[in-house]
């Protein structure tokens, strides 16, 4: 079994920033970058372009780009052969086996690896509308429902805007689109679920206009050509709406670290140290997954170059200890 400094798991921004920083540290480096089924189910698939970050505007599809172009980057790279090793592989499992992990990907195969990151990230929840969330794909696709406030809520400027969720975080959202954005209302679809507000946010409530209308949603008005005008409710209502964010909560992809005992908050986040370590010496986590942290693509880059920077340095310790042991026991 081939024995690694380090295995990334995600091909995500997360994953490919932990991976690139692995290899300009030097330290043997493999990544596992999933496979279509799961960069389906990943966050990067569905942005299609980035207008909070300098020098993104430009691109389509910025973070499928950024990791392609750096990945081909690493692989030109003379000096850096051998270092790196990117696969389009799963990595089914994950096990502890003394101080070291073991990596299982493909048709039993299986690498050893001396730390982890994990970067496998989240999903949002998405609306069922009559029993499928196939009627919001064609809206999300077109950023038309929107899935991060940071990102883009400003894209919500001149359009009619509702909120899609049941929570005091729907609400707050829907508050503060109307506080920044100016809007007049936003209308809260709580897409029949019986709604759970906080008594602050029912003084929210009460200042702004935001009905809520707790029928589940029957129809999306509108088609994936022309854009998202609205929706119509079982019980009849009509709610205009060329904009709407999905506040449902989040699918934390955590099993790896789960499997193994790891720690996670309530939403099954990863809890972790300052340097992102998971609560399992060894294993790390960074990007989306982590709990209490900004789920933005700068945050996912930073995270993952603290990450491999421990991880650089506790091999770099080791590595120190063990010549100083050599050469005290040969002097
Ligand atoms: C619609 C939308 C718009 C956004 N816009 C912006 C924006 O404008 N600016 C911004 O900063 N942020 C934006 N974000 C947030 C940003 O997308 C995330 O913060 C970022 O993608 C998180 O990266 P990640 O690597 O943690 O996770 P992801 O991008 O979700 O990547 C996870 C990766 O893990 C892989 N994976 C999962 N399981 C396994 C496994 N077992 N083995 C191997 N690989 C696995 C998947 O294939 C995937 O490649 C947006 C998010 C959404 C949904």
């Amino acid at each position: 079994m081939e024995q690694v400094d380090l295995a990334v798991i995600g091909g995500g921004g997360a994953g490919a920033m932990a991976y690139l920083r692995g290899v300009l540290n030097c330290d043997r480096t493999v990544l596992f970058m999933g496979d279509k089924k799961t960069s389906r189910r990943g966050r990067a698939m569905w942005v299609g372009e980035v207008d909070n970050i300098p020098g993104m505007h430009d691109m389509k599809r910025p973070i499928l780009g950024t990791v392609k172009s750096t990945l081909a980057w690493i692989d030109g790279q003379e000096p850096l052969q051998g270092i790196g090793t990117a696969m389009k592989d799963i990595a089914t499992s994950l096990e502890q086996d003394g101080e070291e992990f073991v990596v299982k990907y493909g048709e039993g195969q299986a690498v050893r690896a001396r730390y982890v990151i994990l970067a496998t990230g989240i999903m949002d929840v998405q609306p069922e509308i009559n029993g499928s969330i196939d009627p919001i794909f064609p809206y999300a696709n077109r950023g038309e429902a929107i899935y991060c406030v940071r990102c883009d809520g400003h894209r919500t400027l001149g359009h009619t805007l509702s909120v899609i969720g049941h929570n005091s975080t729907a609400a707050s959202i829907a508050a503060m689109m109307i506080q920044r954005y100016r809007h007049n209302q936003v209308p809260i679809l709580t897409n029949g679920t019986d709604p759970d507000f906080s008594e602050s946010t029912e003084k929210l409530m009460a200042v702004y206009d935001m009905p809520v209308h707790t029928s589940p949603i029957a129809e999306v008005l509108g088609t994936p050509r022309t854009g998202l005008e609205g929706f119509v409710l079982a019980d009849g209502t009509r709610v205009d709406s060329s904009r709407t964010i999905v506040s449902l909560g989040i699918i934390a992809y955590n099993q790896l670290l789960t499997g193994l005992g790891g720690e996670v908050d309530g939403s099954g986040k990863a809890i972790v140290s300052e340097k992102y370590e998971s609560s399992i010496p060894g294993l790390f986590v960074v990007g989306d997954l982590v709990a209490g942290k900004k789920m933005q693509i700068y945050t996912a880059w930073d995270e993952a170059v603290d990450a491999a920077d421990e991880i650089n340095r506790r091999l770099r310790t080791r590595a120190f200890k063990e010549k100083l042991g050599q050469s005290l026991s040969s002097g």
